[in-house]
């Protein structure tokens, strides 16, 4: 059997394995990833936020992409019936990216790929890890390829980046049920024929035809759009026949896209995605680390994903390299805590986005431009910004703006 070394084993060449694997390489430390499919592959998660732009651009990884002239996207748009929540990446309260894009993950993470690639470093793809065995002072790795033939690599740390994979929280018994709520999505692309021309293609829009239920329409810059849905497991499962039966009735719900997509082919018979939130009890172990969705995901509603994979990739590479430097590491505060820190600000606003707490506030009559800031910071995924009221005060602070909404709609008659 083939047997390998290496001080960092990456599983998976997704965003976050592909930011982690950048900065260890230009950090001159040994990396391999292995990746089980052959790029490019489909994954959902189109819609970035600009604080992941902060880690591609730190790893060298921004170049790339901006050559690919993917949609530039400057913020997200929310609608209900006839009202109308519009944020815009410029008018936020922390510094930093004020855009990102919309990207069809296949060729953005191909990309990404393509230049570690040609920067040297070592990627297998269409290699699977189906094993673990963790020693004293190393681990070693089974992984397989297409033929069924085993190898072995023997690494210093693993970083898990292997997403819905969920290699070591399977094989380690790490799974933990998310506190969010059951949701499921489906899914696919559209050829956007109809697409009306200007400004409508630099942002996400969330159409909001239930208070838990909705759907997401993401124009790319080649002309295709994704559309999917995201509600309650058992109301999406209560739609019948097939995949497109299903999602072409659930757009019947939607009042502004109804129209704009109604008889145009799918791309590729949607997709369905259940009970999407995932948790584990620990993020990091003796020798391997959690990262991107392999580690926690909350849910699509604010497109959250790929920014917490490339944080928790950038983080803890940079964690790795330094105990490999030899200097004392303290992966509970540095890692954990940090990750959870922003992990459970989001939560909040996923969580009051189904009570309907965030949905009043965004959707207000009495909009006010200061709040609108803060919780724009949020959006564009500058959670860790404690200057930021909205991020410092998370679990007092939305649930109070929106009692008070409340008795503002009250005092005005409404
Ligand atoms: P991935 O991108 O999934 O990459 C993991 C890689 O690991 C894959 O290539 C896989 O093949 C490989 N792998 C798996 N198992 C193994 C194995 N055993 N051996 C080797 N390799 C393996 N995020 C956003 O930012 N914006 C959005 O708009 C958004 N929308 C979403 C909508 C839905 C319905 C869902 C479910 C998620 C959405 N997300 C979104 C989340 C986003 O998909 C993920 O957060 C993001 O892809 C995570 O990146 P990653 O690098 O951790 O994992």
């Amino acid at each position: 059997m083939k047997k390998e070394k290496t001080d960092v084993l990456v599983i998976g060449a997704g965003p976050s394995g592909s930011v982690a694997a950048a900065y260890l390489f230009n950090e001159g430390i040994s990396v391999k990833v292995v990746e089980k499919n052959k790029f490019p592959r489909f994954v959902i998660g189109e819609s970035l936020i600009p604080r992941c732009m902060d880690h591609f651009e730190a790893v060298g990884l921004l170049d790339c992409l901006k050559e690919k002239n993917f949609e530039i996207k400057t913020g997200a748009r929310f609608l209900q019936g006839a009202k109308v929540c519009e944020f815009d990446f410029s008018k936020k309260h922390t510094k930093g990216w004020d855009w990102t894009w919309q990207v069809p993950r296949a060729e953005f993470d191909k990309t990404l790929t393509d230049e570690l690639l040609k920067r040297g470093v070592d990627i297998e793809f269409e290699k699977e890890v189906l094993a673990v065995d963790f020693k004293e002072n190393h681990s070693v790795t089974t992984i397989t390829d297409q033929e069924g033939n085993s190898s072995e690599i023997e690494a210093k740390f693993i970083i898990d980046s292997s997403g819905f994979g969920r290699v070591l929280p399977r094989l380690l018994d790490l799974e933990k049920p998310s506190e969010i709520p059951k949701h499921s999505s489906i899914f696919t692309h559209v050829k956007d024929i109809r697409r009306p021309s200007g400004w409508e293609g630099h942002r996400i829009t969330f159409d909001i035809v239930s208070q838990e239920t909705w759907l997401w329409v993401i124009p790319f810059s080649n002309g295709y759009t994704s559309i999917g849905y995201v509600g309650p497991t058992e109301y999406l499962e209560s739609f019948e026949g097939t995949m497109e039966n299903r999602l072409r009735n659930l757009m019947k719900l939607s009042d502004h896209y109804h129209d704009r997509f109604e008889a145009l082919p799918y791309v590729f018979e949607p997709k369905m995605i259940k009970n999407i939130a995932k948790s584990v009890k620990q993020l990091y172990g003796k020798g391997f680390v959690l990262t991107g969705n392999s580690a926690e995901f909350l849910d699509p509603v604010f497109s959250s994903g790929v920014t917490f994979a490339t944080e928790s990739a950038h983080v803890s590479a940079k964690l790795i390299a330094k105990e490999l430097r030899g200097e004392e590491v303290d992966w509970e505060t540095e890692y954990s805590q940090y990750m959870l820190e922003g992990v459970e600000v989001f939560s909040t606003y996923v969580k009051e986005w189904y009570t309907g707490n965030l949905q009043k506030i965004f959707f207000t009559d009495s909009e006010n431009p200061l709040i609108k800031e803060q919780i724009c910071s949020v959006l564009a995924g500058y959670v860790w910004d404690k200057t930021n009221p909205f991020v410092k005060n998370h679990h007092r602070l939305v649930r109070t703006v929106a009692h008070i909404t409340d008795l503002e709609k009250e005092n005005a008659g409404l």
